[in-house]
């Protein structure tokens, strides 16, 4: 069975969501604090629904405190229109993915499927001597990590991932979309030639009027 940790504090909003995780097959453990989450997570816990305003802390900074030791379980941010929530700060700080206060519920359940998905670990994928480690986001060479921007880190983990070409409209859409900030056709290049000089010059071949594509050695 699922287990899922659900900190929230408003207790008859957490009663409602705690029924409707159970009937979908969850098991549910409920904390109401900062305080009691940081209590009841346990190993048995797979995934964690969290509200972003908490009465002693923010759901944000505990996040950011799990993560800097290490605590990679998924986790998905609740967060109220009137509350100050800043979708960089909140991913930023490791959380997986957010859905703002009223959300309707079948849309909290489906983004808490596509979370536990993804909190569950990949194949490393391996290509020519370079090893993605996904869930740390780094890149090893050889058994070393390449001193990667997480721009730099996306932008491999794509072309490592395609056999072909991969188009400069997929590159920019998938770093728009992570980060909240544009990044525009000559920002896109600086970062590539900033790549090419960690993982060699020749390893990224450009296609004119159409995208990058990796070369194996
Ligand atoms: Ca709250």
């Amino acid at each position: 069975m699922t287990v899922l940790l659900l900190v929230e504090d408003d207790a008859v909003l957490r009663g409602g969501l705690k029924e409707l995780f159970m009937r979908e097959g969850y098991r549910v453990i409920e904390a109401g604090s900062v305080r009691e989450a940081r209590e009841k997570l346990d190993d048995t816990v797979q995934g964690i629904v969290m509200d972003v305003g908490l009465p002693d802390g923010d759901g944000i900074a505990l996040c950011r405190e799990w993560r800097a030791r290490g605590e990679m379980r998924p986790i998905l941010f609740l967060t109220a229109k009137d509350e100050e929530f800043d979708v960089v700060r909140g991913l930023d700080s490791g959380g997986n993915d957010y859905v703002t206060k009223p959300f309707r519920m079948q849309e909290l359940l489906s983004r808490v499927r596509v979370l536990l998905r993804s909190g569950a670990p990949k194949n490393a994928l391996t290509r020519d001597g370079f090893t993605v480690d996904e869930t740390r986001m780094q890149i090893t060479k050889d058994g070393a990590a390449l001193p990667l921007t997480l721009t730099e880190y996306k932008i491999l983990l794509m072309l490592l991932e395609s056999r072909g070409v991969v188009p400069r409209e997929k590159l920019l859409e998938a770093l728009w979309d992570d980060g909240g900030k544009f990044i525009d056709d000559n920002t896109l290049s600086v970062h590539m030639s900033r790549l090419r000089e960690k993982v060699g010059t020749d390893r990224v071949r450009t296609v004119r009027g159409v995208g990058y594509q990796w070369r194996d050695m």
